[in-house]
């Protein structure tokens, strides 16, 4: 032990340092055993620390408010999407309307008919009115939800082709994100990866030739997050259904959600799939749906019920949380109103006002913002080859540190860095994160004396 530097450094006693101004509010924020461990920490490497004989108490403070703001930014916060990504999986995804919020606060902040039938009085199923409002919106006979679409995905494959054959084309062996691979989700439902066609093409033959009397599935994969341009060919679903015994299974994982948008018209819906004759359909419920996290299967009653039974679904069912949201969001959407638009619409149709946001914000920083033409993308796995205009505003300066100080922000702000340059993109840009924006862009760049005025954009 170091008695040397112990003298040097008086250190103050860990209770009463917590009762510091500066101290305090983050007691309420993080917790005071949190908090009280973080300043323990801290006094135990000042006291080994032979370098630090000198610093008095004020440096101290201000070490230990740097380390718990520094924890408070892990804590869950909102933060301004300024990526020009709309559904951007490491910020969250869709942000729920806070009119479905308050709509569902009551359900969940009480006791609730979940797995109650309220006109019989016996034991109810718990998904609500949730698969017939996904009924009426993709004419699926049945449909189930689970906690995101990895899940079902793993459910369908488990339930209904474990130990059999599920065939997949070449092309649709893609990994999404953090390492959700289709070839290693079919090994660990325990089905066997029968791989047909070429990366640019698979027809139907590939298919139909690929089948022994050991297949359960044909599974099409959409394609993500990226396109194969050129020379491809990918089967169509309507002769593909026309050409299966009628014991193989034709199941879908469509991923985005994609129902009655009208700004993706090249993306099949997932009422076409059905349509044209799919057993299963599988998408995201945080994508263009624009709704919870969760996985949402629709299809055939009979397999839905088979998926239901499996004991899986007990590990994979979600609360109420997302099933009161989910039913709350799909009632809008069915009424078409306002807030049972997912986020990607509501985002793509105001695209054309951030030339006067971009404007707006560049006029407090003349010389040193600039308005620029960019692009938005939906993301999060969707519509990879879709880009829609808009417009944002590049800083001057160096992007590095830009961007950690934005970062830094109250509402922290997530811009992107591109040909070394900080860009804020306006597109995921709401209406009152913009005016949080600009009263951070003014404490940031103060030194023009910004007026700050905030003007209604509709
Ligand atoms: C996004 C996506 C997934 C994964 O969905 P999660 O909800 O993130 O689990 C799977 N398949 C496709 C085609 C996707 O687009």
């Amino acid at each position: 032990m170091n008695n040397y530097s112990r003298e040097w450094v008086r250190l103050p006693q860990v209770e009463q340092f917590l009762q510091l101004a500066c101290i305090q509010p983050y007691i309420a924020l993080l917790s005071r055993p949190l908090v009280t461990q973080i300043v323990r920490e801290h006094f135990k490497t000042v006291r080994h620390d032979k370098n630090r004989q000198h610093s008095g108490h004020q440096w101290l403070e201000a070490d230990v408010c740097r380390l718990l703001s520094q924890r408070l930014h892990v804590r869950q916060s909102r933060v301004i999407n300024a990526t020009g990504t709309i559904i951007h999986t490491n910020l969250g995804r869709s942000p729920i309307s806070s009119k479905l919020w308050q709509q569902v606060s009551d359900v969940n902040t009480h006791y609730s008919n979940l797995e109650l039938a309220l006109n019989t009085g016996k034991r109810g199923q718990r998904k609500g009115l949730v698969a017939e409002l996904l009924g009426l919106l993709t004419g699926a006979d049945d449909s189930l939800v689970v906690n995101n679409n990895a899940c079902s995905v793993y459910l369908i494959i488990l339930a209904l082709a474990q130990g059999k054959e599920v065939i997949v084309s070449r092309g649709e062996q893609i990994q999404i994100g953090g390492g959700f691979r289709i070839p290693d989700i079919l090994a660990m439902s325990g089905a066997k990866l029968v791989e047909v066609g070429t990366t640019n093409v698979t027809t139907c033959d590939d298919y139909i030739n690929a089948i022994t009397e050991n297949t359960a599935m044909v599974l099409l994969v959409h394609q993500s997050n990226f396109v194969i341009r050129g020379f491809t060919e990918s089967v169509d679903i309507r002769q593909l259904k026309a050409k299966l015994p009628a014991n193989v299974i034709l199941a879908v994982d469509q991923g985005s959600g994609v129902s009655t948008e009208s700004f993706c018209p090249q993306e099949k819906a997932i009422g076409r799939y059905i349509q044209y004759g799919a057993d299963l359909v599988c998408f995201s419920g945080d994508k263009i749906l624009g709704g919870p996290q969760a996985g949402i299967v629709c299809g055939r009653n009979d397999l839905i019920k088979v998926l239901e039974k499996n004991p899986m679904m007990r590990a994979f069912r979600p609360g109420r949380i997302i099933l009161s949201l989910l039913e709350a969001l799909l009632i809008e959407k069915l009424n078409q109103h306002e807030a049972g638009k997912g986020i990607s619409e509501t985002l793509l149709e105001r695209l054309p006002l951030t030339k006067a946001l971009a404007e707006k914000l560049a006029s407090h920083l003349p010389n040193k913002a600039e308005v620029i033409t960019l692009t938005a993308v939906v993301g999060g796995g969707t519509l990879p080859d879709c880009d829609y205009p808009c417009y944002g505003v590049a800083i001057s300066g160096e992007a590095k540190r830009i961007s950690e100080q934005f970062r830094a922000c109250s509402v922290p702000v997530i811009g992107v860095i591109s040909h070394g340059r900080f860009i804020l993109n306006l597109a995921g840009v709401t209406e009152d994160d913009f005016e949080i924006l600009l009263k951070q862009f003014c404490i940031l760049f103060p030194a023009q004396k910004p007026e700050i005025k905030w003007v209604a954009t509709k």
